[in-house]
């Protein structure tokens, strides 16, 4: 298992992790299988979105703030239940294929970490299985 390390810039942040995932295939010198990328956080999440326009991760904040708002009648002490719903909803695990040594994603496909509860020094995991 890789382990990719990622310094959060603020509380709500969206990373790009594409190049870290795919140095962790070379780094195997798998060429077909698939690849896990799980984060062991209960405030943060992994996903697949566009990588063209910057816009874009602006907006995926925006819906995603409106869909769960920072500040509701939540009963968790913590005071960061927005950030565990967005954890599940967003989900903190995905599967990539990989295929001619690299992850196949369509032309304007990246794949992002999600920070619900930042600044915060966060881990992805990657287990490549190999065909
Ligand atoms: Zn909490």
């Amino acid at each position: 298992m890789k382990t990719i390390n990622i310094k959060t810039k603020s509380r709500f942040d969206i990373v790009d992790i594409t190049d870290e995932v795919q140095k962790c295939i070379n780094e195997e010198k798998v060429k077909e299988g698939i690849a896990v990328i799980f984060t062991p956080h209960t405030t943060a999440a992994v996903g697949i979105n566009e990588n063209a326009d910057p816009d874009v991760v602006f907006d995926m904040k925006n819906a995603l703030n409106k869909l769960v708002p920072q500040h509701d009648n939540y009963e968790h002490s913590e005071g960061n239940s927005q950030a565990h719903v967005l954890s599940s909803l967003v989900s903190p695990s995905l599967t990539v294929i990989i295929e001619s040594s690299k992850i196949v994603l369509g032309t304007w496909q990246n794949i992002y970490f999600f920070e619900f509860d930042g600044a915060r020094n966060r881990k992805v995991y990657v287990q490549i299985i190999s065909k």
